[in-house]
């Protein structure tokens, strides 16, 4: 199931600003003053896409402006008025296809075979196109009108059957993939998708519906950026940036607590790199509802961090401790995630596997007071009784 922080990040920002832009075009009219801007807003959230897209390796995104720059070429900026009534038709089918194809592209940078693949492809599509277009025109039309339900669609959905079932389905697709990855891309994709629609159901807005589509995409990267500087993808805690500014929010009284996985090299050196990882998402999910409202970090490596507000280390320290004990008393199942690629007779149970694994932690706590008033003196003074309870023979809070 979708969890409360899946939901808001399907929503926000790509869901609100597709709502937003619905709200301001059909219910108010876009507003007198921002008309002459409407001309040069195309060109900006284009450039500004493919610069974006550069910048930042995301080759998705500098398709999807290509993809639609492509569309807008082929349907509306060309010179016949029936080659673009033409063209409206398949195109209403293959931007929502191509739009949930790039959708499901690994992201795999910009200079590689793949573009030269991709770009083919695009441009065989043209070619198809074109070449139906000078084929039978009149039948191609038919084909594509055809009404396969017996049933006329209201008026305010001007699209086609073939159009309006190709781009649910392609909706269906883009919202199970979000539901699966649940990462701003995917919603990203999910809501260009009915700005393209609405591009080829109200043709006169043809390019601003395109537009929104791009600047859709382009929160999403933005949105996505924002989220690997302030979060880590391994375990899903806040990463060390977060917790700084977490910092900066606090009064005269907190608490900082340094957890550190007690040796740990030897977890990855016996079981390997990803049972290591697992440990740390397991610990990671130990850390974020500990008791007493602190909020856990993942400060770097095989640290954490738990910051209490307005809190002591006399306070905190129970907590702390209920902690460590229900890290120390979990065991991790470990997997081996080896087997079915090892041959027949290799086949068995490894090792390691099936086996149960008991971490412990070591924590260090400290306070903010008069010695320490600076938050970095306070993470100091936390590393300090980290070292103490280290010393001290771990699995315990100093
Ligand atoms: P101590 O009890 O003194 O803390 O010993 P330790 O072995 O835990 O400490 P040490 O700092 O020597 O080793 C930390 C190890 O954590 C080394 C590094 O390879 C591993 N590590 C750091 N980040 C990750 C990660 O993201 N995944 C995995 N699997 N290992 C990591
Ligand atoms: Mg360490
Ligand atoms: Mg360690």
């Amino acid at each position: 199931m979708l969890s409360f922080r899946a939901i808001f990040r399907f929503l926000v920002p790509a869901g609100v600003l597709f709502a937003a832009t619905c709200y301001l075009v059909f219910k108010t009219g876009i507003p007198p003053a921002l008309r002459p801007f409407l001309t040069i807003y195309p060109w900006l959230v284009a450039v500004v896409g493919l610069l974006l897209g550069w910048r930042f390796n995301r080759s998705r995104l500098i398709y999807v402006v290509l993809l639609l720059a492509v569309g807008e070429w082929a349907v509306h900026l060309q010179p016949d008025a029936s080659i673009q009534a033409f063209v409206a038709l398949p195109a209403a089918l293959l931007l929502p296809l191509n739009l949930t194809f790039i959708a499901f592209w690994k992201e795999r940078g910009l200079l590689n075979w793949l573009t030269l693949v991709r770009l083919v492809l695009l441009g065989g599509q043209c070619a198809g196109v074109w070449w139906l277009f000078q084929w039978n025109e009149s039948l191609v039309t038919r084909w594509l009108q055809w009404p396969f339900i017996p049933w006329t669609l209201p008026d305010y959905i001007p699209l086609g059957q073939s159009a309006l079932a190709v781009s649910l389905l392609c909706g269906l697709l883009l919202f199970a993939r979000y539901v699966f990855v649940q990462k701003s891309m995917e919603a990203g994709f999910f809501w260009s998708l009915p700005a393209v629609v609405l591009a080829f159901s109200l043709p006169e807005q043809m390019t601003f519906w395109f537009s929104t589509a791009i600047l859709i995409m382009l929160f999403a990267v933005i949105e996505t950026s924002f989220s690997m500087a302030f979060n880590d993808e391994l375990t899903g805690l806040p990463a060390r940036r977060a917790m700084n500014e977490h910092l900066l929010k606090m009064g005269r009284k907190y608490v900082v607590a340094m957890v550190d996985v007690d040796h740990f090299k030897k977890v990855n050196d016996t079981y390997g790199h990803d049972v290591g990882d697992q440990v740390l998402r397991m610990i990671a999910a130990c850390l974020r509802t500990v008791p007493g409202g602190g909020k856990a970090f993942r400060f770097g490596g095989e640290e954490f961090a738990v910051i209490f507000s307005g809190e002591t280390a006399a306070d905190v320290k129970p907590y702390l401790e209920i902690l460590r004990e229900r890290i120390a008393q979990s065991g991790f199942a470990v997997r081996s995630r080896k087997r079915p690629r090892k041959k027949p007779e290799q086949v068995g149970r490894s090792r390691t596997a099936g086996r149960t694994l008991q971490v412990t932690v070591s924590i260090g706590v400290a306070e903010r007071d008069e010695e320490n008033s600076e938050t970095a003196q306070v993470i100091k003074a936390a590393d300090q009784a980290l070292y103490r309870a280290k010393k001290g023979g771990r699995n315990r809070v100093c």
